[in-house]
């Protein structure tokens, strides 16, 4: 993804894929990691348009199903 200087500055930085979904994996609100070309961290967006879901999204889903029938 690219990223803009202004927004990595702004952004919370992440030394790992798995340290950024465990934060995403608390928001209230859908989250997605992505390594930055700028920094080489992890960012969080909210634009999640596209991207594929997280396996702990996944697992919530398909939890949701089956308890929904
Ligand atoms: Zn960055």
């Amino acid at each position: 993804m690219r990223t803009d200087p202004g927004t990595c500055a702004r952004k919370q930085r992440y030394a790992s894929e798995e340290a950024a979904l465990a934060v995403a994996q608390r928001a209230p609100f859908p989250l997605r990691p992505y390594r930055c070309d700028l920094c080489r961290a992890w960012h969080l967006t909210g634009r999640t348009k596209g991207m594929k879901l997280p396996a702990f999204e996944l697992a919530r889903r398909r939890a949701a199903r089956q308890r929904d029938g």
